[in-house]
């Protein structure tokens, strides 16, 4: 194994946006896209179209504010693409995942938004569909919109029911994202008058769109960047009773910076393994460069290939994105970490940086598995806890009763044993199952940790 990094190499680690300026990006591009659709919202008023010459009262209250909601929904879709896009910058100001969370709230908004657009444009003129003649094709390019918006929605909300594999549903989702933004700037530019000739409103709808597009190649050629700096697979080895351990180093002289608990997606062109890109954390820690680790739990069809993985084959990685860890909170702080299952990746990229650096903060690790026969790493886990002198560890078991050792879940009361020691100022990190995340936060703050200081990592976008 390579030696840890030393003094002035330490900076090869990845970036961390101080808490102060990352506060401070973050409220001007709030601040920037607030500005951006009260700037579009003054449209309807700013530059009438002459269908609402012969408007008055609700009528014409009606169709203002049905083309406001419009234009926020227009603006919402276009923003869908840098928040689902995996743009590291916004990465280090927002966090990845948080992004993502936006991203499916958003769907909603648009969703109501763009169902109660035409209704508020179409009553004024007392009808509920638009007529089937050609000098409507805008309004129907609208209604095509619109379907295709629908869609989207409800193959994203219910693919899993549907039976849809994510990477099949993954690239429906993306050429409809594009197919909407395409119907979008036809729609804004020939529905409405307001849009006409060379105002102003005509030239932001082109400029967005120019951007957009642009900003659409960057985000599709990602791909065809990684592959200038590709990885090799070096090790591929069974661990636990269903996890694989894959490690790859780099097969040029490059460096790959990060921070323990951060993730990337990876694919591989291998001979096996499909060449899709998965999220996976480096359980590797980046004090020790050169190398690069994964812990890869058998849980569906692709994941259930990695095994087959031959030394030599290349990999390809994007990222490294997330902020879940502890270089991220107060150095001083004390640290909790309770994981389920794989959901120990993050802890121990975080656990082998401490060991490196002989930190000696206390440090309580719960790690919650079915049977111990699921346990990974147990070998370097002992290490660990030697090396780390304030290190605490904790391993409960769901399904079989150990002699000895914890059974059942984690709820209340076996938190409120097991962290009774702990200060309440504690940085707390959980990493697991869903409905495990879910359950251990609401009984960590009904103990009495504060929700600023629970930080959680779902291994699902
Ligand atoms: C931030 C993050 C970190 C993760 N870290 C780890 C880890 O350290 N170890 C580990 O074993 N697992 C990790 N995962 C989970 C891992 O990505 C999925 O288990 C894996 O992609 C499942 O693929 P599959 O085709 O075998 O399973 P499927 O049954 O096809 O998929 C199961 C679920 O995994 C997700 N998924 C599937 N394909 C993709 C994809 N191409 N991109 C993104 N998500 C996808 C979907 O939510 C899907 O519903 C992580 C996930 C995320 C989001």
């Amino acid at each position: 194994m390579s030696k840890p990094l030393q003094g002035n190499e330490l900076p090869l680690i990845g970036t961390i946006i101080p808490p102060g300026l990352r506060v401070l990006l973050a409220t001007a591009i709030v601040a920037l896209l607030l500005l951006t659709l009260a700037g579009a919202l003054t449209i309807p008023f700013a530059f009438e179209s002459p269908s609402m010459w012969y408007k008055f009262g609700i009528e014409k209250t009606s169709l203002r504010a049905g083309k406001m909601l419009g234009l926020t929904a227009g603006l919402l879709m276009l923003l869908q693409l840098p928040l689902a896009g995996r743009l590291k910058f916004l990465d280090r100001i927002f966090s990845l995942p948080g992004l993502m969370r936006q991203h499916r709230m958003h769907a909603w908004a648009i969703v109501i938004l763009a169902l109660i657009h035409p209704l508020c444009v179409l009553l004024p003129e007392g009808r509920l569909i638009v007529p089937l003649e050609m000098r409507y094709w805008p309004e129907w390019i609208g209604v095509v919109l619109l379907v295709f918006i629908l869609s989207q929605f409800v193959v994203s909300q219910w693919r899993q029911s549907m039976g849809l594999a994510f990477h099949t549903w993954m690239r429906f989702h993306r050429i409809a994202g594009l197919l909407i933004a395409v119907l979008l700037v036809v729609h804004a530019l020939y529905v409405s008058e307001s849009f006409s000739e060379d105002g102003l409103p005509r030239l932001a709808v082109v400029v967005a769109a120019a951007a957009f597009l642009l900003f659409w190649m960057w985000v599709r050629s990602a791909w065809l960047r990684v592959r200038r700096k590709p990885f090799l697979v070096s090790r591929v080895e069974p661990t636990g009773s269903d996890c694989t351990c894959v490690e790859l180093t780099p097969a040029a002289q490059t460096f790959f910076s990060y921070v323990p608990g951060q993730f990337v997606w990876v694919s591989f062109a291998s001979a096996t393994v499909v060449p899709e890109p998965h999220a996976f954390t480096l359980s590797s820690a980046p004090s020790r460069p050169g190398m690069l680790q994964f812990t890869i739990r058998a849980c569906g069809d692709w994941t259930h290939t990695v095994g087959g993985l031959s030394i030599g084959d290349r990999a390809f990685i994007q990222g490294p994105f997330g902020r879940f860890g502890h270089l991220h909170t107060d150095p001083d702080r004390e640290l909790i970490m309770i994981a389920g299952g794989i959901g120990i990746t993050p802890m121990l990229s975080m656990l082998r940086f401490m060991a490196d650096y002989g930190d000696p903060r206390p440090v309580t690790l719960i790690w919650s598995n079915r049977s111990k026969k699921n346990v990974a790493f147990t070998d370097e886990m002992d290490a660990l806890a030697a090396k780390l002198t304030g290190l605490r560890m904790i391993p409960t078991f769901t399904r079989d009763a150990e002699s000895g050792k914890r059974s059942g879940r984690l709820d209340r009361t076996s938190l409120e044993t097991m962290l009774s020691a702990c200060s309440r100022g504690s940085a707390i990190f959980v990493c697991g199952p869903p409905q495990m995340m879910k359950q251990v936060s609401t009984d960590l703050k009904t103990i009495g940790f504060p929700a600023r200081s629970i930080f959680t990592e779902a291994f699902g976008l």
